[in-house]
């Protein structure tokens, strides 16, 4: 297969410099991530098969392996102008703050109202399932950030929206729920009533606050059982991480206008998304031989995926509907221990990522959290913006490497993706606050049952 390099127009749009394509990193893999499976009979998903569970340019989007560029529709575009490019910034008063002979530098996804980089997904996502003369989308959601984006995305486009919100957090974050509102999502606390599989658990459980899982099956069942519905996933897909890539290529194309070449990357690792698009033209630079980078991953130790699961396929739903991907999991049904506070608690990682991380293109390290709200709190006072829990895993680390240099005095350049706000989170930065916020690493036990019942798969 021949990879298509050509890029017929220009990269980016002369007056903003914001990407005019998506880049697709797998077309410069050698080894290509492995195949999706179909869940029923576990053969390598076909664009039919897979157009029953995504809108079918996503599907052929989450098969496309060889297109390097893949315009972004004009649709797509025109609301990405009302917040994109996203800015990359110096983080001078944080390099001062250390001491460091290193330059940091940060991508803010968190300017707009859904406050991370989700909505880069939501919006082709919705576009998509317009076009393709959708009435809605459903999907689950725990912290809100991806039913906020979501919401955002469906009002745009007149499209409805399903948010099953896990009844705790549908009850202890109010506020979300209202933004969701507040763009026309309709919010429903799970388990509910309005399902068959909600109706089950609430008869078994009555009072239970729910659990994504849950969440995921009502979500998957209101798809399913209307017309004109799809269910919709906010992360660890290939078509997601393909349009996250324009982090990516904003970052690129704002470094090489300062003249800077980077060193690390960094970025944190929930299902990947953000990861995969911010380091996507850099990684392609790298496959290629053009340039080296050292990309790190930073997951919660509470939730390793990378660095304590395994390379196996596995659902990527917990509701079992979406095709198995190859990829470093956990076991669809781990849960991190509820006192973890930071988000990334998806159990497996984008196939993607996983292969490049395999290949050792990809380096990935764990932290705490009670580390991760302590370089939070440090960035908010020196840098002025409040992180996202979630992105404060980036913070610490590239705070960390900054902190090296300053022991060695090499002057790297670091940049780091800071996915988010943390204006949500406020309970978790409250926990810090007090001195009551733990920290709790799963044993290997607890791991190797998560993992005893992935899908056998030869
Ligand atoms: C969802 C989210 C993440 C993690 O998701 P990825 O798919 O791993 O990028 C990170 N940061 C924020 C602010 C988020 O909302």
């Amino acid at each position: 297969m021949s990879v298509e390099r050509e890029i017929p127009y220009k990269i980016y749009l002369e007056e903003s410099e914001m990407p005019v394509a998506w880049y697709n990193l797998r077309a410069d893999m050698k080894k290509k991530p492995a195949p999706m499976l179909n869940p029923q009979t576990l053969q390598p998903a076909t664009i039919d098969e897979l157009s029953a569970v995504f809108c079918k340019e996503l599907a052929e989007q989450e098969l496309n392996t060889t297109d390097a560029y893949i315009p972004i529709p004009e649709g797509i575009r025109s609301f990405y102008k009302m917040y994109r490019p996203a800015p990359l910034v110096r983080a001078y008063c944080l390099e001062k703050h250390l001491g460091t002979p290193a330059k940091i530098y940060y991508k803010f996804e968190g300017n707009n109202t859904s406050g991370s980089h989700k909505l880069n997904s939501a919006i082709a996502q919705a576009y998509y399932a317009k076009k393709q003369g959708l009435k809605g989308v459903t999907t689950e959601t725990g912290a809100g950030q991806w039913g906020t984006a979501l919401s955002m995305a469906c009002s745009y486009f007149d499209l409805d929206c399903k948010v099953f919100m896990v009844k705790v957090s549908y009850e202890q974050k109010p506020f979300r729920r209202e933004v969701m509102r507040t763009y026309g999502a309709s919010v429903t606390p799970s388990p509910s009533e309005t399902t068959a599989v909600g109706r089950k658990i609430l008869a078994a459980h009555p009072g239970t606050g729910g659990s994504l899982g849950c969440a995921v099956s009502e979500a998957v069942e209101c798809a399913t059982s209307q017309e004109g519905y799809r269910y919709v996933l906010g992360s660890v897909l290939n078509q997601v991480a393909l349009h996250q890539s324009v982090i990516g290529l904003e970052t690129k194309a704002a470094l090489d206008k300062y003249g800077v070449k980077a060193d690390i990357i960094i970025g944190c690792a929930g299902g990947g998304s953000n990861l995969a698009g911010l380091i996507a033209p850099f990684a392609g630079e790298k496959l290629r031989g053009e340039a080296d980078y050292r990309f790190i991953a930073v997951e919660p130790a509470s939730c390793p995926s990378f660095t304590r699961g395994k390379y196996a396929y596995d659902y990527c739903d917990t509701g079992m509907i979406c095709p198995l991907a190859k990829m470093y999991t956990l076991g669809c049904d781990f849960m991190p221990a509820p006192h973890h506070a930071g988000g990334l608690r998806y159990h497996g990682m984008n196939s993607m990522l996983s292969e490049l991380y395999d290949q050792g293109i990809l380096e990935a390290t764990t932290v705490k959290q009670t580390e991760v709200f302590q370089a939070a709190v440090e960035f908010a006072r020196v840098e002025g913006i409040l992180p996202a829990p979630e992105s404060s895993h980036a913070i610490r680390v590239a705070m960390d490497e900054a902190i090296k240099c300053k022991e060695t005095g090499e002057e790297k350049t670091i940049v780091f993706g800071l996915t988010g706000t943390g204006y949500f989170d406020m309970v978790a930065y409250e926990k810090h606050n007090n001195g009551t916020l733990t920290d709790y690493i799963p044993t290997d036990e607890e791991i190797a049952a998560a993992l005893s019942k992935l899908p056998k798969v030869d």
